[in-house]
């Protein structure tokens, strides 16, 4: 497997004075899958079609294999697409479609068999050859849609927010067979998503970006536990932040003094998880303090309890069997470890 085989350097592209993609530079090692994350209008899909070649950028360079790739024509590139809609050909079978890039090669059927055939078995749709799309369900088509994209060999596959069209459970079951294909196949692959649990559930690595900068890069624990700044938090889910101020392992926040692990000083915001929070109703020694409990979700495998102090909503997340304990308005304590902490810059 070659380090750096998709490399994009110091990309940027603008819209008259909107500026899509601002210096984004990203080594992809091959065989890697790296999510792009970031909400609506970050633009991911401007450096996914840029990838493609639908885009011509600004000014940096695309590498596929230490080759700049610029200059050529999209058709050339090597480069496949799954979207969001399928886009599949309505009067052709689902061999067919899969087959489409080959057949306009002039390969011959037989030919054509040996490269469809596995692909739809590795995607266990073979039995669905002879179709057409309108008679496949979503999650059908989009893996008749992905094995479209496999069947030219791509050195690069990207992938653009290839679930959203797809309800909870099938978007889940698509999801696996992706990643196991991705895997087995060895591709290396662009995948563009708004969804934080889709990256952290499919990535090696993520790149988190917000109007066109990165924020951070890293592997999904990486980002899961150590969000860089306040978007990233916000964006993968840490529900709680406080804003206060730092000095050698000592927060203060609303006069109560936390105890962490990071010795910084200055204006810092901590971020706690909620799963990482505990609630009593006797004070708990360090990192404890008084909250008015306000609600409590039942979220699958655990509850969430959402409470007050000092007027900011903090969130616990509690085993589904403790959470009939807490009634709104009841007074408690809430506590969190040292380590649990983390301080973000503001
Ligand atoms: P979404 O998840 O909504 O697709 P995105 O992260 O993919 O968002 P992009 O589609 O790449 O974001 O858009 C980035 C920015 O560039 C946005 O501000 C968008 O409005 C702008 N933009 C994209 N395409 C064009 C275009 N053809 N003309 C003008 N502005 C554009």
């Amino acid at each position: 497997m070659k380090e750096n085989y998709l490399e994009l350097r110091s990309i940027r592209k603008t819209y008259g004075n909107v500026i899509a993609v601002n210096d984004f530079s990203l080594s992809v090692n091959e065989g890697e899958l790296v999510s792009l994350l970031g909400p609506s209008g970050c633009g991911k899909t401007t450096l996914l079609r840029s990838i493609a070649g639908f885009e011509r950028v600004d000014s940096g360079e695309i590498l596929v294999d230490s080759k700049v790739i610029n200059d050529i024509p999209p058709e050339k590139r090597d480069v496949a697409i799954v979207f969001q809609s399928y886009a599949l050909f309505p009067h052709m079978t689902v061999f067919e479609n899969v087959a489409f890039s080959l057949m306009i090669k002039g390969v011959s059927k037989t030919e054509q068999e040996k490269v469809v055939m596995p692909l739809l078995q590795m995607l266990r749709i073979e039995n669905l050859k002879d179709r057409f799309p309108r008679q496949l369900s979503g999650g059908q088509q989009q893996r008749v849609a992905l094995a479209r994209a496999l069947a030219k060999k791509p050195k690069i596959l990207l992938l653009d927010e290839p679930l959203s069209a797809l309800d909870a459970k099938v978007r889940e079951e698509v999801r696996v067979e992706i990643r196991r294909v991705q895997k087995e196949l060895g591709i290396t692959s662009i995948y563009v998503t708004h969804d934080q649990a889709e990256a952290l559930s499919i990535s090696d690595r993520i790149v988190v970006m917000n109007a066109g900068v990165i924020q951070q890069v890293g592997t999904p624990v990486e980002i899961y536990r150590s969000p860089k700044n306040l978007f990233v938090a916000n964006f993968v889910g840490v529900a709680n932040i406080f804003h206060g101020y730092a000095s050698n392992g000592v927060f203060d926040w609303h006069g109560i003094s936390f105890k962490i692990e990071d010795r910084r000083v200055g204006d810092f915001a901590l971020a706690v998880r909620p799963e990482l929070m505990k609630i009593s109703k006797e004070p708990q020694g360090i990192n404890s303090f008084k909250a008015i409990v306000d609600v409590s979700t039942f979220l699958g495998s655990f509850a969430r309890i959402t409470l007050r102090a000092f007027n900011e909503m903090v969130q616990v997340d509690v085993p589904i069997e403790e959470a009939s304990r807490y009634e709104k308005g009841m007074e408690v304590f809430v506590s969190f470890a040292e380590s649990a902490a983390l301080l973000i810059e503001r």
